[in-house]
This record gives C-alpha cells, structure tokens and sequence, in this order.
C-alpha cells in the first residue's frame, strides 16, 4: 500500500514527488509514456526562474528527478495503464504490476498533437516545436511558419511576430477556426501571412538535422510547393492525457480535468497537477507550483485521515 502515487514525471509530478519524499510519504512516481513531460522536447528554457543563463529542458528535469530521489522517492518506467479511484484504496496498474495507494496525484499532462510525419519527429527540439513561448526567442530575425488555424496556432504566431521577420500560417482550410478576436489581430498584423488551404507533406531537412522549409500541398488544386522557413510551430492543439479517467473524473468538453480548492479532483484522494488541468498558462514554473499544492494537499489529506 502506497501513500502517494504520482502519474507522470514532468514538472508537476517531479515536484510533487519532492514535497511529498521531504514529507517522509516516500512516493511512487510512474514515469509515463512521455516520460519527463514536455521539458524533455525543447532546449534552452530560460524563463525558468533560478536559470540567469538558462537552462536546457532535459537536464532541468533530470536535475527535479535526481532531487525527488535524493529525499526517497521511488520512480518506475512504465505507463498507467488502468486507474480505478471508485473505491479505496484506489488500485493503479501498471502493465502486469498492480499498485493500491491511499491518494492519488494525477499529472500526466496533456501532449501537442502532432502531424505524424516521420521528419516532424526527427526535427522536434531541432527547429520543429510545439511551444512558441519556449523557443520562440531563437528565431529572431527569421521566418518561421505555423501549422493550425485554432487559438493555439493563433496565439503562437501572434507571440512569434516579437521575434520573427515573417509568419506564415499554414491552415488545411480557407477559414480559421481561432475566436474573431484573434482573426483581427492576426489579420491586422503585417508580419503574419496565410498559406490557405495547405497542408504539410514534409519537412526539410532531415540530412541538415534542421529546418530549411516545408513542402506543402494545396488541398484544392493538388499543387505541391516549397516555403522555405527556419521552424515550424505545431499549434494544432494539445490533448490531455486523461482518457483512463473517463467517467471516473471530471473533466471538461475537451478532456482538461477539473479543480478545486487547489489541486482537488471530484474524487476526495485524487489531485491534479500540471497541464493535465491547466490549457491556459501552460507553463513549467506553473506546472511546478500546482505540482507543489498537489503534494501539500495530499499530505493534508493523509493527515486528516489518522
Ligand atoms: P482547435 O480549436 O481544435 O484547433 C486546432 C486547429 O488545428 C484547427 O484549425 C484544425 O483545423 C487544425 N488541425 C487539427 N489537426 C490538424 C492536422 N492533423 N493537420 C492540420 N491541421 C490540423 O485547438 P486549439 O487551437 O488548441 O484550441 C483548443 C481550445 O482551447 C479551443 O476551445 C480554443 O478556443 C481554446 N484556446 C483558447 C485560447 C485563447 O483564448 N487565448 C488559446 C488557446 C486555446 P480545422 O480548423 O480544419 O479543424
């Protein structure tokens, strides 16, 4: 029987699993699929606080993890793979592995979808990105194009025109899906151009080992080009990692769980931290800080218990 266990290991379950480890509650962390979250995707972060000079993602999580098991956590490879917070103890599989544990951290995050290209995925972190806020500052004084005609790609491009001398907006359609608000900024800013109807067949330059342009297909006509940029921003949307919870937990239309009084789920036991419940600020040092209230709210909890 565990105290604590945290799904997932990016920013929010790593800092749990250290206010939970120094509250000698000695935490299971399951690493997940994504194992180190959202971090592990990008290079320099240098809006994290502590990090004058920056600090690159993978080795910032490395450094959460080597801190969480410095107090005693535990920390297993492997992905939930069936939740059951009915009744309690609530009961965590892991593959063949079942856990019982007494509270519940779910920070499991929410992944940016992706096109599937094999090139997208050789070219993530090596200019293809899924966060403009992240790496955006990288590409002063170049161009760079944006997938998706959502508010996410509208909010990305519009944040990306502080750096870049131009962004290009490639939509599969000839309408944008993003709120009217952002239409007319992105309508009324010079440095953002649409490449309607377009979607992306590939992008270049794996041999390079980095981006030199997208070759596009105009959906209408058939008719393949090249835009030659130096990133590309993938904002067609993040899908939290929630579906095990379907039915157990609330969430709202879009799967995001819903919170509470800090970190508290519907399920008195289960918190929530991170991107898993949070589409609107998305950000490290905010994922941290609910990872840090979901520890101290499970600690409370244990503590009401006895
Ligand atoms: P979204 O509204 O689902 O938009 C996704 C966009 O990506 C759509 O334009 C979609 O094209 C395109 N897309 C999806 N899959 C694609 C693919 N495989 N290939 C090419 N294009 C693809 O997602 P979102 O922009 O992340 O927004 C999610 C929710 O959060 C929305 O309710 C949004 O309003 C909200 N949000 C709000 C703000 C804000 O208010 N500041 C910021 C971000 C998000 P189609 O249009 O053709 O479907």
């Amino acid at each position: 029987m565990r105290n604590v266990l945290i799904m997932g290991s990016g920013c929010a379950g790593l800092t749990a699993a250290i206010y939970a480890a120094r509250a000698n509650l000695m935490p299971l962390v399951i690493r997940g699929l994504e194992a180190g979250g959202q971090l592990t995707l990008t290079t320099l972060v240098e809006n994290f606080p502590g990090f004058p000079k920056g600090v690159q993602g993978p080795e910032l999580i490395e450094r959460m993890r080597n801190q969480a098991a410095e107090f005693g956590a535990e920390f297993m490879e492997g992905h939930v793979t069936r939740a059951d917070v009915s009744r309690r103890p609530f009961v965590i599989e892991v593959g063949s592995e079942t856990f019982e544990t007494r509270t519940l951290i779910v920070a499991s995050g929410a992944s940016a979808k992706m096109l599937g290209l094999e090139s997208e995925r050789k070219l993530l972190g090596h200019g293809v990105s899924t966060c403009a806020t992240c790496d955006g500052y990288f590409y002063r004084g170049k161009e760079v194009a944006v997938v998706g005609g959502g508010d996410t790609a509208a909010e990305e491009a519009l944040f990306l025109t502080r750096y870049a001398t131009q962004v290009s907006m490639i939509h599969r359609r000839d309408q944008l899906r993003a709120s009217k608000i952002m239409q007319e900024r992105l309508f009324h800013n010079e440095k953002i151009k649409f490449l309607w109807d377009s979607v992306v067949e590939d992008i270049l330059d794996v041999n390079r080992g980095e981006v030199t342009g997208v070759k596009l297909r105009n959906t209408k006509t058939g008719e393949e080009s090249l835009k030659s940029c130096d990133g590309v921003f993938m904002g067609i949307g993040h899908s939290p990692n929630t579906a095990l919870f379907r039915g157990q937990l609330e969430m709202n239309e879009v799967g995001y769980l819903i919170t509470h009084e800090g970190s508290k789920t519907n399920v008195p036991g289960v918190f929530a931290a991170g991107d898993v419940q949070d589409h609107v600020y998305r950000q490290a040092i905010t994922a941290a800080g609910s990872g840090c209230m979901a520890a101290i709210d499970a600690e409370r909890f244990l503590e009401a218990e006895h």
